[in-house]
């Protein structure tokens, strides 16, 4: 089993090291042979899509709209390096977007305790009233607007509040628009639902902030939804309180909804964090999506809310009794705790994202070609590469295979994302360290 290295940080007990999960080997097909090798792959959505190898003698009629359907790239990236981990080879882990720390002790064990007192049964579609009520009041306090539990729906992640938006909200031919370079599931979904995804770029001069002039002239009488994200993936870009004003100044007293995504929020190095839920006039308007995934380092708990208008609230419910049933009933429990109970560890992982970005984003401003602005939240950092003079995926693909460090296209996130890499941080100082050396020296041997 491959070991990927944990932060080595002590909060309460020693992080034990975390064990990768059992690789899993996937037959392609009956023959044995890799199906995408002899093919030439198409562009956009549709690669994955028509190079899918059919599985009986039975065409798969599947729904046109899936060819629409994105996805998201750490994960197949994840698979390569492990590919190449079977090889022997060693690759340091900075491309997927998770904490490597462990979860807080606390919340393991109010889990633990749950699933003993029989938490183990199906809950409320919309989640458990108590869970409800303290998010209601944990959003109440943090963004300064008053909150009801009817106003809040438990989900398993925060992916499925986006999912759930634009399925309740995006009509075909609606427009909706996003952050480019951004999440990629935000242009899938809308993509998938036949509505038509108009981006945002952001720019590295403007420090990854949205040009609020340029949002304005975007807007039009089909525009049904806008999508913020701050912090930002995979920028690291933070919306400060006169940006989230500008940006409410601009969308005036349209009927247009804003689904905030501040899966992040809690990940702020400079500044505060700000939601446009907070603007006066704005909480009808905005969907908040928030979670443990990040905050808490519970990712594979898959556990996150979205904070809306409880008429919405209901109908983002249906789609959840359609789907999942409710969230884990256990882990609603432990929830709770990660909310009421002790807050340190968030603060030490806050402070130790902040050490890693600091050494990293200094290490790669010393690598030729590489120029990298100070991200001001989340736990990413997004170099401009284009002195290498390489394209980036090019780049991410050499760097993989040349230099055994794992990272992202920031085309991976959209078009704007050309010119750039999308690097975590959520790995030791010494793994950091070891990769700022490997890349150096590819650079050196390369460009
Ligand atoms: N929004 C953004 C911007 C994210 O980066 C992620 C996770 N990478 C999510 C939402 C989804 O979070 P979760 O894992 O809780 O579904």
């Amino acid at each position: 089993m491959t070991d990927l290295a944990c932060g080595g940080r002590n909060f309460k007990t020693p992080l034990p090291k975390r064990e990768a999960s059992p690789a899993l080997t996937i037959t392609l097909n009956s023959s044995g042979a890799d199906p995408l090798a002899a093919k030439p792959i198409p562009r956009g959505y549709n690669a994955l899509f028509a190079c899918m190898e059919r599985a009986t003698q039975y065409e798969l009629r599947l729904a046109s709209r899936m060819s629409r359907l994105g996805t998201e790239t750490a994960f197949e990236v994840l698979n390569k390096a492990r590919a190449l981990e079977r090889e022997g080879k060693e690759i340091i882990h900075l491309e997927i977007g998770e904490p490597d720390f462990s979860t807080p002790e606390n919340i393991i064990d109010a889990a633990v305790e749950a699933l003993h007192r029989g938490w183990t049964h199906y809950g409320p579609s919309a989640g458990l009233p108590e869970l409800r009520q303290t998010i209601a009041g944990y959003i109440s306090q943090t963004r300064g607007v008053k909150v009801t539990s009817d106003e809040v729906v438990v989900v398993p992640g925060g992916k499925p509040i986006i999912f759930f938006t634009v399925l309740a909200l995006v009509d075909e031919g609606d427009e909706v628009i996003y952050p480019n370079p951004g999440f990629p599931i935000y242009q899938s979904m809308v993509d998938y639902m036949g509505g038509s995804a108009v981006p945002i770029r952001l720019r590295e001069d403007r420090d990854f902030s949205l040009d609020v002039d340029e949002l304005a002239s975007l807007i039009t009488d089909h525009t049904k939804l806008i999508i913020l994200n701050s912090p930002h993936n995979p920028t690291g870009g933070v919306l400060n309180r006169q940006e989230i004003h500008d940006i409410a100044d601009a969308i005036g007293d349209r009927n247009v909804m804003v689904l905030s995504d501040e899966i992040y929020s809690r990940l702020v190095f400079e500044g505060e964090h700000y939601s446009i839920m907070s603007v006066p006039g704005f909480k009808d308007r905005t969907i908040l999506l928030d979670g443990f995934s990040k905050t808490y380092a519970m990712t594979g708990w898959r556990m996150g809310y979205g904070v809306m208008r409880s008429d919405l609230a209901t109908h983002i419910t249906r789609l959840m009794t359609n789907s999942n049933s409710c969230t884990a009933s256990f882990t609603q429990v432990a929830g709770v705790e990660a909310i009421r109970g002790d807050q340190s560890s968030v603060d030490g992982m806050r402070a130790e994202f902040q050490r890693r970005r600091d050494v990293f984003v200094a290490g790669l401003n010393r690598i030729k070609g590489f120029s990298c602005r100070m991200p001001k939240g989340a736990f990413y950092v997004f170099p401009n590469i284009t002195k290498t003079g390489w394209k980036s995926k090019m780049l991410a693909d050499a760097l993989l295979e040349g230099a055994g460090v794992a990272c992202l296209s920031g085309t991976a996130f959209g078009d704007f994302g050309e010119g750039y890499l999308r690097f975590s941080v959520a790995n030791s100082l010494e793994n950091l360290n070891k990769a700022l050396e490997r890349i150096n020296n590819w650079t050196k041997r390369n460009l």
